[in-house]
């Protein structure tokens, strides 16, 4: 993280889309994209980026979770204010689900976890054995390995 970006006038729009080309129509992402190859100080910035994207989308859904939870339990033990409590529940449910939908909308988080969900499904392909994989119906392993 200590190097300097290569061309800070570029640098500077990566940073202000948030290292974020995957909205760009193609041919405007060839130069960012060739310069986060030659700059390691975008690609790390890019990488804890999405790091971030993919965390408030984890902690939205686990947050989420625990109110359903909440509203679960408040309902089954029925206890003094539960009304009230109901409310507060399924307000935090809401927000949580609103800030994971703000998160997968302005965010390319879900192609991030798609990514990297498909690379997890490579390395388990790759490792099968040999006849495994090849009963392995058509669609599917071109839709893992890509090819
Ligand atoms: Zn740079």
């Amino acid at each position: 993280m200590s190097q300097q970006c290569v061309d800070p006038i570029v640098g500077k729009i990566l940073a202000g889309w948030r290292y974020d080309i995957s909205g760009l129509a193609a041919e405007m992402r060839g130069d960012y994209e060739s310069h986060f190859v030659e700059c390691e100080h975008c690609r790390g910035r890019q990488r804890i980026h999405r790091m971030i994207d993919v965390g408030l989308i984890a902690l939205a859904s686990v947050s989420g979770f625990v109110f359903l939870l909440a509203f679960g339990v408040i309902r089954h033990f029925g206890p003094r204010h539960a009304f009230w409590l109901e409310i507060a529940a399924l307000a935090g449910f809401a927000l949580s689900a609103l800030i994971w939908l703000v998160v997968a909308v302005a965010t390319p988080a879900p192609v991030t976890m798609m990514d990297a969900a498909r690379e997890g499904a490579k390395r388990v392909h790759d490792r099968l054995p040999q006849e495994i994989r090849e009963r392995l119906p058509e669609e599917l392993r071109v839709k893992i390995t890509g090819t």
